[in-house]
């Protein structure tokens, strides 16, 4: 009689329905990685743009996303990146970024490839000022392990708070 030795590898996964997604994420993994970062993207950057995020951050989220983000043991403090794109007419400025989990989803993905190569987003939103997509890709991500992840794309307007001599108004 033949013996199998199977290796197990001890994963502990969850899955989170969020609107019409289903979210698989290892909790642990994805909280270890946030865990291990001492800053978001935007407290590692010295531009007026990222301060004002940064001041921002218990705004920039609606209650159900950071809801949702310590459902998936994401820390929305520490975004992998986030992008300054316009001040618009209503005064409120328009940033962009995202974060990674470890997991996988089922769902629409966000990504919509350009016949001219490259991609944009086509993000659904949560509130009038807040919008979440979900895609495959790792741009940028801290997690050691660069596989199987999940990334978080978001679309925020915020108002500006800080110094208005900082402000620019183009
Ligand atoms: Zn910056």
């Amino acid at each position: 009689m033949h013996q199998r030795c199977v290796m197990a590898i001890w994963t502990m996964t969850t899955t989170i329905k969020y609107k019409d997604w289903n979210l698989t994420v290892d909790k642990g993994v994805t909280r270890n990685a946030y865990n291990s970062l001492t800053m978001g993207s935007a407290e590692s950057c010295d531009c007026n743009d990222c301060k004002n995020f940064a001041a921002n951050k218990d705004n920039v989220y609606p209650d159900e996303v950071k809801g949702l983000f310590n459902q998936l043991g994401i820390d929305y403090k520490k975004e992998t990146e986030v992008s300054h794109y316009c001040r618009q007419t209503d005064g409120l400025h328009h940033y962009g970024g995202w974060f990674h989990f470890k997991g996988q989803f089922k769902g629409k993905d966000c990504t919509v490839p350009l016949q001219v190569g490259g991609h944009k987003l086509d993000l659904t939103p949560v509130t009038e000022n807040f919008s979440i997509g979900f895609r495959i890709a790792n741009s940028l991500t801290a997690f050691a392990d660069k596989e199987g992840l999940v990334q978080i794309e978001f679309e925020s307007k915020i108002p500006w708070t800080i110094d208005k001599g900082l402000e620019v108004i183009d």
